[in-house]
């Protein structure tokens, strides 16, 4: 993805999610919220008039909305192994949940919508679970983190990122499906005019660049 990299603190402006603000039960509503969002946009989508649109990538390094989807799918259960571990371990260290790598190596791009979407609920459901019960202490405890530096970070910074990465991608996915769908109808060209030079203008704005 070429897209500049959303912060990891404070504000970020392409999806308007803010570090700073929401208790942890709050955000925990916000994120199981924006998850079944996510998953109502792609059933309505894959069960709309042309269930390809799910697979269409908007721009060749743009994900598709399955994509998005599998990847929020992924985020959720990768984030709650890591709630896990870090309860569990001394001093966590988690591994690279190797984002780009998955996209091939799961075929996001042949996966089935509903079986997706349905995932990602129930995934955002027990993210949400095992989030909600933590104390503040918990909340407080450092773990090391991969992304997007390497560096130590609390359990409660790792729920709000997860609630960013839920509403961000959310927002991925809708503009994305309003890009693609419904299918790219044409926009009606201009009446052919009088006149060679006009003419030969619409011809070459029409040549694939
Ligand atoms: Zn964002």
């Amino acid at each position: 993805m070429t897209k500049q990299q959303p912060p990891v603190d404070g504000y970020c402006e392409q999806c308007g999610f803010n570090y700073d603000t929401g208790d942890l039960q709050g955000t925990v509503t916000l994120l199981v919220r924006q998850s079944a969002e996510c998953s109502m946009a792609l059933t309505k989508a894959a069960a709309g008039p042309d269930p390809n649109v799910v697979r269409l990538r908007p721009e060749p390094d743009v994900w598709s909305a399955i994509e998005y989807a599998c990847h929020v799918r992924d985020v959720l259960e990768v984030q709650r192994l890591r709630i896990a571990q870090c309860l569990a371990e001394d001093r966590p260290v988690y591994a690279p949940m190797d984002r780009t790598g998955r996209v091939k190596q799961a075929k996001y791009e042949h996966q089935d919508p509903m079986e997706v979407a349905a995932a990602l609920v129930g995934f955002a459901r027990e993210f949400g679970a095992a989030a909600r019960v933590l104390t503040p202490p918990q909340l407080g405890k450092l773990g090391l983190y991969n992304y997007p530096v390497r560096m130590p970070r609390t359990l409660g910074w790792v729920i709000r990122h997860t609630a960013h990465e839920i509403q961000h991608h959310k927002h991925d996915i809708v503009t994305i499906l309003a890009k693609v769908e419904p299918p790219i109808v044409p926009k009606p060209k201009p009446e052919p005019v009088e006149g060679e030079a006009e003419t030969e203008e619409v011809a070459t704005e029409q040549l694939p660049t």
